[in-house]
């Protein structure tokens, strides 16, 4: 059976060798007469494929030892948590910057928890369709967060934000993980569900600068402190073992690739072909996001009807292209093009869609 353009959202599409692999290896890893999820965590086979997977992030990332890349669980939604949990103490003012959604979530979270937080600046204004150029921090302010790939509206951050020296940014990079070059070393925290990118539901790979193990309130519950997972090197308690051995095939199928500038690269030919179906639709199609704010991996888009909108999905469905259906919360559709989508699934939506324009523009 031929497999759909998987445009999910996600959990999102995985690239054909390493599932491959990892049938392969499912009945019988490696002549060891067992699954990898079967296995002990405490095994040196699974120590392999764990510290292997976290290995080849700090490489592929070129990072140091002054970085730790841990294993976690809870989804990225854990993390809205988690971070204030463990970086924000009471006299402190936990800073925001809300592009959408998850960000919204995050700041949401953190004032939950009785955290004083302060948003330093947001995109609401105009329905999340850009990425703040301004933004002013509180004083004595914990962190700065931001949401660096906006799933749901489509919006990407394509520079890092320049925060004063001392001040911790902290990123939520669930839906571009690995799919460009990126400079870690300006951020002290990034975390990111593996589903969107990298692997399957059940792990969060954590990227944590050393120094931040210091400011960490030591009255966090053992399993919530980033300490406690760089500690026992992920293995405080059994980690989600299926998930970081895909993650780990990822990793491998990334430097096969050439790196992330190669994938980067193809992501950018990959989105282009879509908008530029958008952009010389003459107004059929409509981009929700400005320009300059697009993402890589998310693109979404309106068509001059909800009843077209259902049609256009429909049918893509039936032509083999799946998951175009816009986030619940804004409608409209969206193409996921994650790292493992082929180009080829870009080139047949931007084809289907100057087709269905011609057939009911
Ligand atoms: C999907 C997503 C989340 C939520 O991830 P879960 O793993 O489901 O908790 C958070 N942030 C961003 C940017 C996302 O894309």
């Amino acid at each position: 059976m031929e497999r759909v353009h998987n445009f999910n959202a996600g959990p999102g599409v995985l690239p054909e060798e390493v599932l491959l692999e990892a049938q392969a290896d499912l009945f019988n890893y490696k002549g060891m007469g067992l699954s990898v999820m079967e296995m002990s965590h405490r095994s040196k086979e699974y120590e392999a494929i764990i510290y292997g997977a976290r290995d080849n992030i700090k490489k592929i990332y070129g990072l140091g030892d002054d970085y730790d890349v841990i294993f976690m669980q809870g989804g990225a939604t854990l993390q809205f948590l988690t971070v204030p949990m463990n970086f924000c103490p009471d006299d402190k003012i936990a800073n925001y910057i809300n592009t959408g959604v998850w960000a919204t979530k995050a700041f949401k979270e953190a004032k939950k928890l009785g955290k004083k937080a302060h948003l330093a600046a947001s995109s609401e204004d105009e329905k999340f369709s850009y990425i703040p150029k301004q933004w002013t921090l509180s004083e004595n302010p914990a962190y700065l967060h931001i949401t660096n790939n906006n799933t749901i509206y489509g919006t990407e951050w394509h520079t890092d934000p320049v925060v004063p020296a001392g001040i911790p940014l902290i990123a939520d990079m669930s839906s571009n993980f690995m799919s460009k070059p990126i400079d870690i070393q300006k951020y002290s925290l990034v975390y990111a569900g593996a589903q969107k990118n990298v692997g399957p539901a059940g792990a969060v790979v954590v990227i944590i600068k050393k120094d931040m193990l210091e400011r960490i309130n030591p009255n966090v519950p053992t399993i919530l402190n980033y300490k406690t997972h760089v500690d026992a090197e992920s293995m405080s308690n059994t980690p989600p073992c299926w998930s970081i051995y895909i993650i780990g095939l990822v990793m491998k199928w990334i430097e096969s690739m050439g790196g992330l500038e190669k994938i980067h690269a193809n992501n950018i030919a990959k989105a282009k072909y879509i908008y530029d179906a958008i952009d010389n639709s003459n107004g059929f199609f409509k981009g929700t996001v400005k320009p300059e704010a697009r993402s890589l991996m998310n693109i979404t888009f309106r068509l001059p009807s909800e009843e077209l909108e259902d049609k256009f999905i429909k049918e893509a469905k039936a032509n083999g292209m799946i998951g175009l259906k816009g986030h619940r919360d804004v409608g409209g559709c969206r193409a996921s093009t994650y790292n493992a989508l082929p180009l080829k699934a870009c080139h047949d939506l931007s084809v289907f869609m100057a087709d269905f324009q011609k057939n009911n523009g």
